[in-house]
């Protein structure tokens, strides 16, 4: 199964990511979390991306398609996986459908969460807050003024990343505002319809 999840940054991508990956046993790629470990490590694409992911804009596509790439190579991901984060532009979309078409793959289904904006930024804040009790370093991306920055990227470029699997008949929207356990349940069903589970 390979799914994407898609919606502005703080919608829950993340969160529900981690439940369908221990209901089905396949990964979560994360774009945010590769390119956050390729800063830590201080690898090429870390630097060259350290400083746009701190001012809450894109990284560039060659430089994301090029980490996804090589991600959905690896042996755990063979048997499906859960796209968080990408793709977030057209261009993207279309290199994923390249990239998997040429290994005979497609993408099965796209959920698309479907958010109130203000109530996203009142989330955001609450992640801060729950990530600093835990004692764990804050995202620098997570910064209230960062964060809307980040929300004015994804209603700019990932906007029309819906539409375009909306054409190819896999797009499914979901409330992303209600409950955590409705969205799971929500997911599920997609899923179960779709005969993907
Ligand atoms: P996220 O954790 O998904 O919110 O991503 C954090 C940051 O990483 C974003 O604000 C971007 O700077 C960068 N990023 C993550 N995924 C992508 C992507 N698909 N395209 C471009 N930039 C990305």
């Amino acid at each position: 199964m390979r799914l994407i999840l898609l919606g502005p940054p703080g919608a829950g991508k993340g969160t529900q990511a981690q439940r369908l990956i221990e209901r089905y046993g396949i990964p979560q790629l994360s774009t945010g979390d590769m390119l956050r470990a390729a800063v830590a490590a201080g690898t090429d694409v870390g630097k060259r991306a350290q400083a746009v992911m701190d001012a809450g804009e894109l990284v560039s596509d060659e430089i994301v398609v090029g980490i996804v790439d090589e991600r959905i190579e690896e042996p755990d991901a063979k048997k499906g996986f859960v796209l968080d984060g990408f793709p977030r532009t057209v261009p993207q979309a279309d290199a994923l459908e390249k990239m998997l078409s040429e290994k005979g793959l497609k993408v099965d289904a796209v959920i698309e969460f479907q958010v109130d904006e203000k109530v996203l930024v009142g989330r955001i804040e609450k992640r801060a807050a729950e990530t600093a009790a835990k004692g764990l370093p804050i995202r620098k991306d997570d910064k209230p003024e960062v964060f809307l920055r980040r929300l004015e990227e994804f209603k700019a470029a990932t906007t029309a990343v819906g539409p375009y699997y909306r054409e190819r008949g896999i797009l499914h929207s979901i409330d992303g505002m209600a409950p955590i356990d409705e969205v799971t349940r929500r997911i599920e069903e997609i899923l179960t319809a779709a005969a993907l589970d």
